[in-house]
């Protein structure tokens, strides 16, 4: 059975792992290895149990942690080559990923971990390069889309598989307009390759959902740009409008900035 945990999202850290009977991988690692390690002991959990991390791009609130994880972990690291190029270059880490931990994906190949079957496909952002992930796990395809700048078919495709979603939810669009960010920020933020907005997430799922899903987690909320009921509001409007009622056709839920989500059994 495969398991999801968010360990925390949006712009202080983004960390998420996904659990089987033959594996436990993380995507991206945001989060500070001891912040991780109290998480992972809450819901009865070890670091030691983490089998390799994916990345799905090289913005700090990714990959802050990284170093604590492959260096002194010697955890594998998966990353497109430009990410991993993006990774070498910030600033934000400590200490060189040393290279031995580095293993490259491409987009569109299946990378297997255990019984997990994890392809990489390419999600628009303002980044070195960006990817989403869909993991495929016996019966159960999850999908992860955070920091994406607009909604792209491969996008559409991807939610149109998913059984269980993490989509990004990033801001609201008015508040986004009236907030305090710089002109030259918000242009950033709404432009092709920022983020999505609550609209366009739910417009997203709305249109390209199937039957099949069954869970809808929001990730990546703006703490300036956006509330948990606001998001939670807009979405369930939009879905309304097209006929989707949450808790009937499928939940959604918000993710937490700063708490684990506890355990989610995706059967
Ligand atoms: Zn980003
Ligand atoms: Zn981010």
């Amino acid at each position: 059975m495969l398991k999801f945990i968010s360990l925390g999202s949006g712009s202080s850290g983004n960390s998420y792992l996904l659990k089987s009977n033959e594996g436990c991988i993380l995507i991206d690692a945001g989060i500070n290895a001891r912040t991780m390690k109290k998480h992972f002991k809450e819901v009865g959990l070890s670091l030691d149990d983490i089998d390799a991390i994916f990345v799905t791009h090289d913005h700090a609130d990714h990959i802050k942690a990284l170093c604590a994880f492959t260096n002194d972990m010697k955890i594998p690291v998966h990353t497109t080559e430009l990410v991993h190029r993006g990774i070498s270059r910030n600033h934000c880490l400590s200490a060189k990923i040393c290279p031995d931990s580095v293993r490259f994906i491409n987009k569109g190949e299946t990378f297997t971990i255990g019984d997990m079957k994890i392809t990489p496909f390419e999600v628009p952002h303002d980044s070195s390069d960006c990817v989403g992930y869909s993991v495929v796990c016996n019966d159960v395809t999850f999908c992860l889309i955070t920091d994406a700048g607009h909604v792209t078919p491969l996008i559409e495709q991807n939610v149109a598989a998913a059984n269980y979603l993490v989509l990004e939810s990033n801001h609201d669009e008015d508040m986004l307009m009236m907030g305090p960010y710089s002109a030259y920020l918000k242009g950033r933020i709404r432009g092709g390759k920022g983020h999505l907005s609550n609209k366009t997430a739910a417009t997203l799922i709305a249109e390209h959902a199937t039957p099949k899903l069954r869970h809808v987690w929001l990730c990546h909320l703006s703490e300036e740009n956006n509330h948990p009921e606001l998001a939670r509001k807009t979405v369930e409007s939009v879905l309304r409008s097209y006929g989707i009622i949450i808790g009937t056709d499928f939940y959604v839920e918000i993710l937490k900035r700063k708490a684990h989500s506890g355990i989610y059994e995706l059967t």
